[in-house]
């Protein structure tokens, strides 16, 4: 008989799960809290956006849904560095033609539920999962909007509700030894707007992840096909400057004239969008297990939610879908085989991911205009262009590298620090960057470390 699955979350990882099974053959349903966002579109038509990589590329161009993603994706080739004198300059991203994508969080949302059910997959909305029958296998839902229930049978459950998940809860408090980790940031985020400006035309460069690095905070934007850019300045919560320190429309265009002024300029509802939108928290989750013998797992934010700084947390629960399927391809859908050896594979690369995530904060508010730090990218720029095979600069092997694991990308990152340490202590690096002592120190480190392994 065929096996019915039952996907908690028409989120963007829920989304592309049900397509991934229902090609697999299984009957799939999705349960989702909110309304049908592809009719009710509560944003007012302001777009929040994502960077698509090709982790996350990969994924999509697995299930045959990616030449539809693209149409709706703006490339971002560079990093556009704005100095707080009003200046800027371009970091490219990587080699010549690696690029990451801004795509509209609904948009794409509105896309993978489309094309979920063109593959059969049944959506049902309202639908607010509360607590899970382990014994009956039974998922009771409540519908927030008129408080009727619902109780869901089926043979498999996938908790893909995000980062505050109602699935993870429920496994948490009826099982044994459950380790679970939340920990949050002291920084929060606010999403503010640049519009378009006549005919829609770009204000700053387009193709483009535009960074303002100002040490302790920052604000990044990126770009909308409707020709707006959405800012999100990530900014402390308390202490001096933070979100409660900038309490009035006085105080907070004086610090936007001094630390933003060449985004202000940009921003006619600035005041507004400061005082009206929400301030997010950033937290970072692990737990363990993810799974319940052949019957449950969680993917996505719900297993392994992290901060947004190497913009990986859809990349990763993407690939999470990619190798839950991988899995099942390998012990011929026996899910008793294929979900232990999900969890095995992916729980020590979201772990990974989650430490490099936090510290690209750290490298996105502050080292990208360190003149050392940018010394540093361009000799591993140039010493892995001539040796591709011993050096791949970390945020490609994040970014660019799906073939890599987060975990393999975290161990080798931090033995190519520790070399790059040593060699930004040789005296005339400035001028010498490029040179052949440079390079032979470089070979003989890496051979050095390669002999200790
Ligand atoms: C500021 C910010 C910027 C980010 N930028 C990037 C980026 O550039 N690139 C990137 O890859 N990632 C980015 N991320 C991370 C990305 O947003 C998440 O990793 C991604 O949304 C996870 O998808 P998900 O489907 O697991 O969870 P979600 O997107 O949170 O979806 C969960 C779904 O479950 C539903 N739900 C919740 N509870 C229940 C319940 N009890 N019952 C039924 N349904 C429920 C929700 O309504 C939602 O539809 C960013 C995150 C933040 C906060």
């Amino acid at each position: 008989m065929e096996k019915e699955i039952t996907i908690i979350g028409a989120g963007l990882v829920g989304s592309l799960l049900s397509i991934y099974l229902s090609k697999r053959g299984y009957k799939v349903s999705i349960y989702e809290r909110r309304g049908d966002m592809r009719t009710n579109v509560v944003s007012a038509g302001r777009s929040i956006n994502l960077a698509l990589s090709d982790r996350g590329i990969r994924a999509l161009e697995e299930v045959g849904i990616m030449d539809e993603i693209r149409r709706i994706a703006i490339p971002m080739h560079g990093r556009e560095i704005h100095n707080p004198d009003g200046t800027s300059a371009y970091q490219p991203y990587g080699k010549e033609g690696q690029f990451i994508n801004s795509v509209s969080r609904a948009d794409l949302n509105c896309k993978l539920m489309d094309l979920a059910e063109q593959h059969g997959v049944t959506i049902f909305f309202h639908q607010k999962a509360e607590a899970i029958d382990w014994k009956q296998n039974e998922i009771h839902f409540v519908n927030p909007e008129n408080e009727s229930t619902l109780f869901v049978k089926s043979d498999v459950i996938l908790g893909s509700d995000g980062s505050f998940s109602a699935a993870r809860l429920t496994h948490q408090l009826q099982s044994d030894r459950f380790q679970y980790e939340q920990f949050y940031i002291d920084y929060g985020y606010k999403e503010l707007h640049i519009p378009g400006g006549a005919s829609s035309a770009f204000q700053l460069k387009e193709n483009a992840l535009h960074i303002w690095p100002r040490g302790q905070y920052m604000m990044i934007a990126l770009p909308n096909t409707d020709g707006s850019f959405t800012c999100t300045l990530f900014f402390p919560f308390e202490g001096d400057p933070s979100f409660e320190s900038l309490s009035d429309e006085t105080k907070l265009r004086e610090f936007f004239e001094i630390n933003f002024s060449d985004a202000m300029n940009r921003m006619p509802t600035l005041v507004d969008d400061f005082f009206s939108n929400p301030t997010g928290s950033l937290v970072t989750v692990k737990c363990f297990p993810w799974i319940r013998e052949n019957k449950f797992a969680l993917i996505g934010d719900a297993a392994h939610a992290i901060v947004p700084f190497f913009g990986q947390g859809m990349n990763c629960g993407f690939e999470d879908c990619a190798v839950l399927n991988q899995m099942l391809d390998e012990y011929s859908d026996d899910w008793e085989k294929a979900l232990p050896a999900y969890q095995e594979l992916r729980k020590p690369d979201a772990d990974a991911i989650a430490e490099l995530a936090l510290n690209n904060f750290v490298e996105m508010r502050d080292k990208v205009a360190d003149p050392q730090f940018l010394l540093q990218k361009k000799i591993e720029g140039y010493f892995s262009s001539k040796h591709p095979d011993k050096w791949t600069p970390a945020y490609g092997m994040v970014t660019f590298s799906p073939e890599i694991r987060y975990s393999e990308a975290l161990q080798r990152g931090k033995q190519q620090q520790a070399i790059m340490d040593e060699i930004m202590q040789m005296p005339s690096l400035e001028s010498a960057w490029d040179s052949e002592t440079v390079e032979k120190n470089m070979l003989e480190k890496i051979s050095q470390q390669n002999s200790h392994v």
